[in-house]
């Protein structure tokens, strides 16, 4: 029998990493709905799109394709995996995430690649409005702190050096306007497991999962 997995919770609180891990130990298909959000931020700012002109960014969701293949993301047919992730679309995709017009969108888009499989999908607004009906549902949190150090050690890692302040506040600013906007903001379900990370590794983390969904 099919069923579906919410991973939902604030920025960098490794929602994706442990989703993605999941997905490969389950075999179901993995979601990164925030990748979806940022592509269609990337679509507005390259085509210098105001985020406030809702009549032009209207017809540009008509004729904008969004999907995964092989856990690519593919916008208009090409895979920006890593043009969507620079700080430029970092610190505006929550200020298009909020426009009910691209919300209608993508979620519908997002259920429709969740009908009749068993997915992993990870985001907001998963458990509460994407997939209200999800099987096993997750709020994945750990501290500001925690999860500005994190960010800053895979930025590190990959030999970026970022102010730690700055990238601690750009982190505090997008789970702002994600929980205050007026449209699906995001919350835990109340049905949802919340699982605090902050003092545990990956492993801990996907073992107390697992052990959650008894699998
Ligand atoms: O998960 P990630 O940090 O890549 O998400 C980027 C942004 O996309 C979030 O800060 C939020 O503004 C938006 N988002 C959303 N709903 C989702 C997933 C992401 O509004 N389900």
């Amino acid at each position: 029998k099919n069923f579906s997995v919410a991973i939902d919770g604030p920025a960098g609180a490794g929602k994706s990493t442990i989703a993605k891990i999941i997905a490969e130990k389950l075999n179901i298909i993995y979601i990164d709905t925030g990748a979806m959000y940022r592509a269609f931020t990337l679509k507005l700012v390259k085509n210098n799109i105001d985020f406030n002109d809702i009549k032009t960014i209207k017809n540009t969701l008509r004729d904008t394709t969004i999907d995964f293949k092989n856990n690519h993301i593919f916008l208009d047919g090409i895979i920006v995996d890593e043009e969507i992730r620079t700080n430029e679309i970092s610190s505006k995709v929550s200020l298009v995430a909020k426009i009910k017009e691209v919300r209608e969108k993508l979620v519908e888009i997002q259920r429709d690649i969740a009908k009749n499989k068993s997915i992993i999908m990870d985001g907001r607004d998963i458990g509460t409005s994407v997939l209200p009906n999800a099987e096993f549902k997750f709020f994945i949190t750990a501290s500001v702190e925690e999860r500005a150090s994190r960010r800053y050690k895979e930025l590190i890692d990959k030999g970026i050096s970022i102010d730690f302040d700055k990238l601690k506040n750009d982190i505090i600013k997008r789970d702002r306007i994600d929980s205050t906007r007026s449209i699906a903001p995001l919350k835990k379900s109340e049905d949802a497991i919340e699982v605090d990370t902050t003092n545990k590794n990956i492993n801990e983390v996907i073992e107390l999962i697992l052990d959650k969904m008894k699998m």
